[in-house]
């Protein structure tokens, strides 16, 4: 399960007033900036983000003064995977144009992404300052100081690449039993996909009521990955086995989030996350067998989020039997390739024929039929 920004209003925004703010003086040089910056709206609003990044790091050298391009540019490189690079460029927006909402609310949407909590509530409570009525900030501002001050009293339990944070001595043990397990699955996990992330995640421990209250999720998910894997734990050491499932599953979010950025079709990342749970398998097939219809994989390229607990349940394992066939066809490395294309802005269905040498068309197909 993961979490993705608001992405839609501000694409709009950022697309118009890019076009709109540019102050460039007259003739062929503002023709030119024009139709790159038309060039650069209609590459992010495609999705195309690869295109979209080149085209607004041109743009900014034409106008350096506008912070629409900076945001424009930022944005792409944020759904790249590129954080510092996306950081970089709304730093620069909110130099140009300290009260620029969408500057800031990317920004704080980063830092938070990136598990720094308490910079994120700074970048939004600056922008309130400057903004004071920009409502969208000040909710997630309210949910934010909430996570924050229940964090506050968390305790912390700390492996060589993960920091469990829990609520009580009552947890401490099964604290350190999540940090085993996890500590196994960074390095089971890490040897299929041949990536490792460098950088500690941390993890956090809630209660059933906490969790749905912070994350928001629909009652059917386990556990969610947004940056920080956060699980519910009740009655959780009572079953090790599905623990050690639910682990597993949000650790590959986590390398998935690293090789592929934020533009992996949902059926992808859902996919390995499954395929490389513990004992996987005889799930997905019994699922698969009972379900009496199935979605086709372009359908399921968004959030799973609004799904109902039995689409949800069909959803996962289509996505696990595609994930489970690209690899059979082609070995897991195909599916590390296809992640880093897209992390360099590569177009799925394009990539995804260049890596798997099948037109993803005809995957499809192969799929529905199967
Ligand atoms: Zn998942």
């Amino acid at each position: 399960m993961r979490v993705s920004l608001n992405l839609r209003p501000m694409m709009a925004a950022c697309a118009l007033g890019a076009v709109l703010t540019t102050g460039v003086s007259y003739g062929q040089a503002r023709s030119d900036t024009n139709a790159l910056l038309q060039q650069a709206a209609a590459a992010l609003e495609g999705q195309r983000f690869g295109d979209a990044l080149d085209a607004f790091t041109r743009a900014s050298k034409l106008v350096p003064g506008d912070p629409s391009v900076c945001v424009g540019a930022g944005i792409a490189a944020t759904k790249l995977g590129r954080n510092d690079e996306a950081e970089t460029w709304f730093a620069r927006a909110l130099t140009l144009a300290p009260g620029f909402t969408a500057a800031s609310e990317w920004l704080g949407e980063l830092q938070y992404h990136e598990g720094r909590l308490k910079e994120a509530i700074a970048t939004f409570e600056s922008a309130l300052k400057l903004a004071p009525k920009a409502g969208v900030l000040e909710r997630r501002l309210a949910d934010w100081r909430k996570e924050t001050q229940l964090q506050d009293r968390f305790y912390e339990s700390r492996g060589a690449h993960f920091v469990v944070l829990f609520e009580g001595p009552a947890d401490e043990s099964l604290a350190r039993r999540v940090v085993e397990l996890l500590e196994q699955a960074y390095w089971r996990i890490g040897g299929v996909l041949t990536a490792y992330p460098p950088k500690p995640i941390q993890v956090v421990l809630y209660t059933s009521e906490q969790f749905r209250d912070i994350t928001r999720m629909p009652a059917w998910t386990a556990a969610a990955y947004d940056g920080r894997i956060r699980v519910p734990i009740k009655g959780a050491l009572a079953d090790l086995e599905q623990l050690d499932r639910v682990l597993a599953h949000e650790f590959v979010h986590a390398v998935v989030a690293m090789l592929g950025g934020r533009n992996v079709p949902v059926w992808m990342n859902e996919g390995l996350a499954v395929t490389l749970e513990p004992g996987a398998k005889d799930d997905v097939d019994e699922v698969l067998a009972r379900a009496r219809t199935r979605p086709g994989l372009q359908g399921l390229h968004g959030s799973f989020s609004r799904l109902s607990a039995e689409e949800a349940s069909v959803a996962y394992a289509v996505s696990a039997h595609a994930v489970k066939r690209m690899i059979d066809l082609r070995g897991p490395y195909a599916a590390v390739a296809l992640l880093q294309d897209l992390a360099r802005g590569a177009e799925f269905a394009s990539a995804f024929q260049q890596r798997v040498a099948m037109r993803y068309e005809d995957f499809q197909a192969m799929i529905a039929r199967d």
